[in-house]
């Protein structure tokens, strides 16, 4: 049996983020779980439809705590005491990563940040993550437990909400926080997010400009679904940073991701290699993209991507 505390979050709409129910498939993935999630504010209605074993109420969370996690970490820190899990889960988020380190530090236990995969069997932890700037991906076994993990966004897929957990309330010390929020700025996007989205079309350098950019929106715009980016494409100014998949951008795991004109570069892959299907448009049928891609088509995208806007307005029609 492993017992597992999974830190959940919510996004700005208090809706459960996507990352937190790709945490709950992969602590589900580990030997005989039993997951307790908790979720540091106020858990959304959702959270009682989890496919977890018990959720805990933090009593005394303020919206002050945002962006500081102090309250949090304290909430966090009793739980562990309280209920001594395995395995500490969190999403690599800015709570995660923050909240993350300072429970391991302050319980003195291993820190193992930033995986892509973890499983356990006999009281080991073993975790894939990636070195050498995401260049390859390393093996770690953690000898023994506790040990507080963050997973990357994007690398399992989110699990359905289909579940009845038991509610568990624990009354939590108020902390005096040593530092006030006074303003925040929210990133202004429009559309569906790409982390969120169900449809990924994702444009590279052999798009040879930004102008092709409006054609991936057409495709994405036609099937519900957000624009992508590799790191080439974003560096060139053909479109926005904010659009880059990959090691040093978003973490995306769709169920279909369109790559047009991406050759597949490891760190482009650590991105989006969790999207249920691949489909990949390039000249080059050598290119890695068709190792990695479950449908592809090797041909130019200004012949490819026209036709294939028509069968999907045709289908849809
Ligand atoms: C530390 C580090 C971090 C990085 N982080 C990221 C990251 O987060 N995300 C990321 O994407 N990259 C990242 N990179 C860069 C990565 O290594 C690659 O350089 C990058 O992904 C390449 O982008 P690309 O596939 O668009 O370009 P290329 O590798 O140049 O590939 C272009 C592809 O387009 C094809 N093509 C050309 N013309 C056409 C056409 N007309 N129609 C269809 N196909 C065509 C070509 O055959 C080729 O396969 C990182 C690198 C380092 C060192």
């Amino acid at each position: 049996m492993t017992s597992v505390l999974l830190i959940g979050e919510c996004d700005q709409n208090g809706e459960i983020t996507q990352a937190t129910l790709q945490a709950i498939t992969a602590a589900m993935g580990l030997d005989d779980p039993r997951i307790t999630a908790v979720f540091p504010g106020r858990p959304p209605e959702l959270a009682k439809r989890l496919p977890i074993d018990s959720i805990v109420i933090a009593s005394e969370v303020t919206d002050s705590d945002d962006g500081i996690f102090e309250q949090a970490t304290a909430d966090i820190s009793s739980l562990l005491l309280a209920k001594k899990p395995d395995v500490i889960l969190l999403s690599k988020s800015d709570l995660g990563s923050i909240v993350g380190a300072r429970l391991a530090f302050r319980a003195d236990i291993a820190f193992v940040p930033d995986c892509l995969e973890i499983s356990n069997s006999k009281g080991q932890l073993t975790v894939i993550r990636p070195v050498y700037g995401g260049s390859a991906l390393a093996e770690f076994i953690v000898p023994s437990y506790p040990a507080v993990v963050t997973l990357r966004p994007g690398s399992y897929y989110p699990a359905d909400e289909d579940g009845a957990p038991s509610i568990d309330s624990i009354e939590f010390q108020n902390v005096e926080p040593s530092a006030l929020v006074v303003d925040t700025v929210a990133e202004v996007r429009e559309g569906i997010r790409l982390e969120e989205a169900k449809v990924v079309v994702s444009g590279g350098r052999g798009l040879g400009g930004p102008e092709p950019f409006s054609v991936l929106e057409n495709i994405a715009d036609e099937l519900g679904g957000a624009v992508g980016a590799s790191r080439a494409a974003c560096d060139a100014g053909w479109i926005d940073h904010s659009h880059q998949v990959g090691l040093t951008g978003k973490s995306v795991s769709p169920d279909v991701y369109i790559a047009v004109g991406i050759s597949g570069a490891s760190q482009h892959m650590a991105g989006c290699s969790s999207s249920r299907a691949i489909v990949a448009i390039n000249t080059d049928p050598d290119s890695n993209i068709f190792r990695e891609a479950r449908f592809g088509v090797v041909g130019d995208w200004e012949n490819v991507l026209p036709s294939f806007l028509d069968a999907v307005r045709e289908l849809k029609a």
